[in-house]
C-alpha cells in the first residue's frame, strides 16, 4: 500500500510515541478484526444492520437480554450466527503486534468492544473484554459457568448440565447494563497512569469508549486513531492514520524498532 508523505510523517510520530510510553491503551472494536475475515459490525448487531430478522424483529430486539429471558430459542439463533462467522477466525498482524507490544511493556492494556476474543488467542493477557466473549456461557439459573472453544456439537439453546435452565454467552445484550467488573478494571487502569492512548477500528460511539479519548485530551495525554474512516473521535486525537488495523500496526512495529 502506498502512503502520502503525511501519513508516512505521522506514522514517524506515532511510532515515536510508540517506543516511549511505558503505559499504552489500546481500544478496538470491530474494525481490528476485519483484516481477520470477520464482518465489520457495530457491537453485537450488526450482521442485521439495517434488516429486520425472520421473526420481524430488529437484530436489537433478538438480541436483547428481555428476548433471551423470554424467547432464549430466538436470541440463541442470532448469537449462533454470529458465533459461526467468529469460528475459524485467526488473529490479525493488529491482534498480535499488540500482544507482541504487551510483551515488551507490561503496562500495556486493551479495551476491547469485541466478543471474538482473538485479543487473548492473540496472546494478550491484560484485556478488558467489555462486551464479554462468545467463549464463556453461564446459567440463567444457577452459579455454573463454562468456557467451550465454538458452539459446534451444541444443542441451542444449551441447558445447564446442573439444573437444566437455560445456558447463554457471558455477552452484554442489548438492554444490559455493562459488567461492573470491567467498568472497575478500565476506570484501574486510567487511575495508574496512562501514555499514551490508541484507538483502532472503532467509530466510538459509546462513551465508555470515547471516553477515554477525551479524559486523554483533557489530561494532557497524546492519543492516536487508527481507522480508515471518519469517527466521533476523529477531531480530538493528536495523529490519525487513516488505515487497516493490519496495515498501521504492522509500519508502526517495523518503524518503532528501527528508531534509534
Ligand atoms: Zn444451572
Amino acid at each position: 500500500m502506498t502512503v502520502s508523505s503525511s501519513t508516512n510523517a505521522d506514522i514517524d510520530a506515532v511510532a515515536a510515541l510508540l517506543k516511549h510510553a511505558e503505559r499504552v491503551l489500546f481500544i478496538t472494536g470491530a474494525g481490528i478484526s476485519a483484516d481477520s475475515g470477520l464482518p465489520t459490525y457495530r457491537g453485537i448487531g450488526g450482521l442485521y444492520h439495517e434488516r429486520l430478522t425472520a421473526e420481524g424483529l430488529t437484530i436489537e430486539e433478538a438480541l436483547s437480554g428481555e428476548m433471551m429471558a423470554q424467547r432464549p430459542d430466538i436470541s440463541w439463533r442470532y448469537i449462533g450466527e454470529i458465533e459461526s462467522n467468529c469460528r475459524g477466525a485467526k488473529p490479525s498482524a493488529a491482534h498480535l503486534r499488540i500482544a507482541d507490544l504487551e510483551a515488551e511493556k507490561p503496562g500495556v492494556w486493551v479495551l476491547t468492544q469485541n466478543v471474538d476474543g482473538l485479543h487473548r488467542m492473540a496472546g494478550s493477557e491484560k484485556v478488558i473484554q467489555i462486551h464479554g466473549t462468545v467463549h464463556h456461557l453461564r446459567c440463567t439459573e444457577c452459579p455454573h459457568q463454562r468456557s467451550v472453544h465454538d458452539f459446534a456439537g451444541l444443542d441451542l439453546p444449551p441447558a445447564c448440565p446442573v439444573c437444566g435452565g437455560v445456558l447463554r454467552p457471558d455477552i452484554v445484550l442489548f438492554g444490559e447494563m455493562l459488567p461492573q467488573k470491567g467498568l472497575d478494571q478500565l476506570t484501574h487502569v486510567l487511575e495508574s497512569g496512562v501514555d499514551l492512548i490508541v484507538s483502532i477500528g472503532t467509530t466510538s460511539v459509546f462513551p465508555y469508549i470515547s471516553g477515554p479519548v477525551w479524559w486523554a485530551q483533557q489530561n494532557g495525554i497524546p492519543s492516536v486513531e487508527i481507522n480508515p474512516g471518519d469517527t466521533e473521535v476523529s477531531d480530538i486525537v493528536d495523529y490519525r492514520l487513516r488505515m487497516g488495523a493490519a496495515d498501521a500496526m504492522t509500519q508502526l512495529w517495523a518503524r518503532m524498532h528501527e528508531l534509534p
